[in-house]
């Protein structure tokens, strides 16, 4: 809103040189955590994106569009609809786009929107509600794979437990692809996230490589808070120890253990089995 309190709409530049202060700008958030911290911005490349974002109201600060973009009419609509909510809409050739995202194939559009991060009293263990809890996930891709489940199961969100890789680094949000625009994600501290776990008034499952029981076999009360551990380390002692089930999923072979993302969606599967159906 501006300050007359009427909705603030934005505007339409061109730019056609890479050392444009914008440019510059959006370069640095696709590269660095620390420009993305201090902003409070992200990038998503791609139209789908940029639809999902806007749909689900996310706020857009910038819309790059290459030429491609402008005789696409979904991806007018989406530059349209972003410069009425006060978006700069950045009309730029496909170098330009290559110099912003670092790509010598670059998508036709390009979006900078406001980051969304949740925190501890956002997390509403009601009836029906799965949570997913990361300690200290590493891997961007990893990251984004979880998020993507997260949505197509219905669950509530993601907790992010520690030290976690960036959710708004542009691997993670391409991996999400635009389920980070539907499902909440919440940082949490591992002395708070151990309160909430022992408070928890349903099921705190957390999947361990020396976990007893079959993940198969509980009934998963709800709401539930399923916890995943670290890609090198698992989960720490002390995390485990105030989950009150510890689950495993089988294996045969020679592999050590399941990828990260790859184990979060076998047990939300379970876990969510009465909430998934093929029939409409
Ligand atoms: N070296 C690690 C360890 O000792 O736990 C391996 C971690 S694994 C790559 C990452 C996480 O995925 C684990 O902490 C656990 O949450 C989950 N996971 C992977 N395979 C699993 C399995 N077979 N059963 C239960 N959880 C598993």
């Amino acid at each position: 809103m501006s300050a007359d309190n009427k909705p603030r709409v934005g505007s339409v530049k061109q730019i056609t040189s890479h050392s444009n202060p914008i440019v510059k700008e959006i370069k640095g958030l696709v590269a660095q955590r620390k420009h993305r911290t201090q902003s409070g911005l992200f990038v998503a490349e791609g139209l789908k994106l940029a639809t999902d974002a806007l749909e689900a109201g996310w706020q857009v600060r910038y819309l790059a569009i290459g030429p491609e973009a402008r005789e696409n009419p979904i991806a007018q609509k989406a530059a349209a609809t972003a410069k009425a909510r006060g978006a700069l809409i950045l009309e730029v050739n496909t170098a330009v786009l290559s110099a912003m995202t670092r790509k010598d194939n670059p998508q036709m559009v390009v979006g900078v929107y406001e980051q969304k991060m949740g925190d501890i009293s956002d997390v509403i263990p009601e009836m029906s509600t799965t949570w997913v809890a990361l300690d200290r996930v590493r891997d961007p891709g990893n990251l984004g794979t979880v998020i993507r489940t997260v949505d197509a199961v219905g669950a509530s969100g993601v907790i992010l437990v520690g030290d976690c890789t960036d959710p708004f680094a542009v691997e993670t949000v391409r991996a999400t692809m635009g389920s980070l625009f539907h499902v909440p994600l919440v940082k949490v501290g591992k002395e708070a996230f151990r309160d909430l776990a022992k408070s928890w008034p349903g099921t705190v499952a957390a999947t361990h490589l020396k976990g007893s029981v079959d993940y198969r076999v509980p009934k998963y009360s709800e709401p539930v808070l399923l916890v995943m551990g670290n890609e090198q380390q698992g989960l720490d002692d002390e995390t485990a120890s105030v989950c009150k089930t510890l689950i495993r999923i089988p294996q045969v072979g020679q592999a050590d253990s399941l990828n990260l993302a790859v184990a979060t969606g076998i047990a939300l599967y379970e876990v969510r089995r009465d909430h998934l159906s093929l029939e409409e």
